[in-house]
């Protein structure tokens, strides 16, 4: 009884020992880098035909399911939590500092962003790429904020679809690098492979009719509106 006593204690010393040591042991083999493995990337045969939906199209859907054009920022922020749903960087996706926007949208376009980011980063492990975030880069304008867009960018359209928080920009150029989250190196994946794995993504779901999508040469991005209010 007495010797009992004593060897239990020990023995559980001894245990939590050997678990350190594996512990400390896996630690050392996990430092090595994650590689890709890359397999089934296929894209998209034609980038302005797969994804021509064209602003008139856009807008048609945006003025039937979106709000009323905002004047101003302060009106946005009355609006959320009712109408408009405020967005932020996450899990699923990544936030450029907006200038000429604010992080608003209906409903359907947030659910579909959160959507198109999940996908992404599931499509990515199925073939065998290291994890990376979408970027969004435009969101929800103001008539301040178009104004404001016009006299640098005359281009930028009066009836633009973003005024109705509706709408999206995705860059097709950058990508937000996942660090691993045990501290191993990852190896890149080049922009040109995920903006195919992109590609594929938003083009089902196109397809699957969830929303309309237009491929933007000059501004880098997929310009993105939801069909679902
Ligand atoms: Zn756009």
């Amino acid at each position: 009884m007495h010797n009992q006593r004593q060897i239990l204690p020990l023995a559980l010393i001894a245990c939590l020992c050997g678990l350190l040591a594996m512990a400390a042991c896996k630690k050392k083999e996990d430092l090595s880098m994650k590689m890709n493995q890359p397999r089934n990337i296929r894209g998209v045969s034609n980038f302005g035909r797969t994804f021509g939906d064209l602003n008139s199209k856009q807008l048609a859907v945006a003025q039937a399911i979106g709000i009323p054009p905002l004047a101003s920022r302060r009106e946005a922020e009355e609006m959320a939590d009712d109408r408009l749903t405020q967005i932020g960087a996450n899990e699923r996706y990544a936030v450029d500092s907006l200038t000429h926007s604010i992080p608003y949208l209906i409903p359907g376009a947030a659910a579909l962003l959160d959507t198109i980011g999940q996908n992404f980063l599931d499509s990515l492990a199925s073939k065998g790429l290291n994890p990376n975030k979408i970027i969004v880069t435009s969101v929800l304008r103001t008539e301040g904020d178009v104004k404001r867009l016009r006299r640098r960018n005359s281009n930028a359209s009066q009836h633009s679809t973003h005024a109705y928080g509706t709408t999206f920009d995705i860059s097709w150029k950058r990508f937000e690098k996942v660090e691993d989250p045990d501290g191993r190196p990852m190896q890149d994946v080049g922009a040109d492979t995920l903006k195919l794995v992109l590609a594929e993504v938003l083009r089902d779901l196109k397809q699957d009719g969830r929303c309309y999508v237009k491929y933007e040469i000059r501004q880098a991005c997929f310009h993105i509106t939801t069909r679902r209010p």
